[in-house]
């Protein structure tokens, strides 16, 4: 029996499904594959099963539920595909089809759809998936010397993680005062960017906090819109622009090509010297803009830093924590994370450094869950501590 009515999503995705010829190339660098091993957790096992589902002769057990949520969409499968097909809109596809049958409360007894469904509320009633209050978003802001203007040329769009865990947004916005950077953030009216619910296949969530940050936006008269997490800055870039179906009326940047501008103006000067060897970690959503130089060219300008590169840099691994992984698996993705900082340590890197909330996050739980010796590194810190002008708060 065809399932094509049950799965509409997952149906329109059936020619790239059938593309597929089994040779497992993608299954190289799938850091799911590498840790759990099984067929069913690899990408070319996903696509088999969704097959499966598709033609009616697989059934959704709570195995098959689980196995189509062990994915951080990193894309690395997509790069390594000789098809060319791509993985994550097929596995997105599911998601938004396993959402919308949990609405009709066609999947209750699946405790993976349970947690999606309490992620996805959270962010419908409190507008950020750390379950905390809207009003204290701007929290961070306490005990820092910053007025920042109703309109600017650029906005600081904080993100849930820097926002609440305070102290990303504390250092990227005292960089953008050193640099005399004309800037203000939305405050308290800025809601999450959706990059958790679009993972989790809630279109409609999504889709009301995109129209909410870009009508917020809009009014800031903002011409650039700089954020700190890469989370943040694909959806502002790529997704919202495809949800809302027109063109950015303003640049989004991330603080990294943001830094760069002001290097090549000749106005971000790191003086402090930091004697430290360091591996740079390359946040998934970043390297899907090809932004892989700009924060090695930042962490070279720092005196006393020495970046140590090794071949597996050059294919990026991801931190385990994306695609709403470390939400669903914290387990699974503190693993592949303890990953990584094997390779860093094995490098003889005293820290690794990297410029994404989520990443730091999952790094920070693994080296304390296995005590490994390696400080984690957001690399606005390492600026902020060697700017010649910083601004102490
Ligand atoms: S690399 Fe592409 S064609 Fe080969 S198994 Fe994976 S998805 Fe299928
Ligand atoms: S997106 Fe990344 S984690 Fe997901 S299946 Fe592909 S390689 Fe594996």
């Amino acid at each position: 029996m065809n399932n094509e009515k049950q799965f509409p999503n997952l149906s329109n995705m059936r020619d790239r499904i059938i593309e597929c010829v089994k040779c497992a190339f993608c299954k190289a660098d799938c850091v799911i594959s590498k840790e759990l091993l099984w067929e069913s957790a690899s990408p070319r096992g996903k696509m088999l099963l969704l097959r499966g589902l598709l033609d009616g002769f697989g059934t959704l057990t709570e195995k098959t539920i689980k196995s189509l949520y062990n994915c951080t969409f990193c894309g690395e499968c997509v790069k390594d595909c000789l098809a060319g097909i791509s993985l994550e809109d097929v596995f997105l596809a599911i998601r938004k089809d396993l959402f919308n049958l949990s609405q009709e409360n066609k999947l209750s007894e699946s405790a993976i759809i349970h947690k999606v469904d309490m992620l996805c509320q959270r962010l419908q009633e409190n507008y950020n998936p750390l379950g905390n209050l809207p009003e204290e978003r701007t929290i961070w802001e306490l005990g820092q010397d910053i007025k920042l203007p109703r309109t600017a040329e650029i906005v600081y769009f904080v993100g849930c993680m820097p926002a609440y865990y305070r102290k990303s947004a504390r250092t990227t916005s005292q960089i953008l005062k050193a640099l005399n950077a004309n800037f203000t953030t939305l405050g308290s009216s800025e809601r999450c960017c959706g990059s958790l619910s679009f993972f989790l296949g809630d279109e409609k969530t999504t889709k009301e906090l995109a129209h909410y940050n870009i009508t917020r936006i809009k009014e800031s008269g903002a011409k650039k819109v700089v954020t700190s997490c890469p989370g943040c800055f694909s959806m502002l870039k790529r997704e919202y622009p495809k949800i809302l179906g027109k063109k950015s009326e303003f640049e989004v940047m991330h603080i990294s090509e943001l830094l760069i501008e002001f290097l090549e103006k000749d106005q971000l000067h790191c003086k402090s010297e930091l004697n430290l060897s360091v591996m740079y970690h390359d946040p998934c959503e970043l390297t899907h803009f090809d932004i892989y130089e700009q924060p090695r060219r930042i962490l070279k300008e720092i005196p006393g830093i020495k970046l140590l590169e090794n071949s597996e840099n050059a294919t990026p691994t991801c931190c385990g924590g994306g695609g709403g992984l470390m939400s669903l698996d914290v387990n699974l993705s503190t693993k592949i994370a303890k990953r990584r900082l094997e390779t860093a340590l094995d490098l003889g890197a005293e820290a690794l450094i990297t410029c994404c909330p989520a990443c730091i996050a999952a790094f920070t739980s693994a080296a304390m869950e296995y005590n490994m010796p390696i400080k984690i590194i957001d690399l606005l810190d390492l600026v902020l501590q060697s700017l010649e002008n910083k601004i102490e708060n």
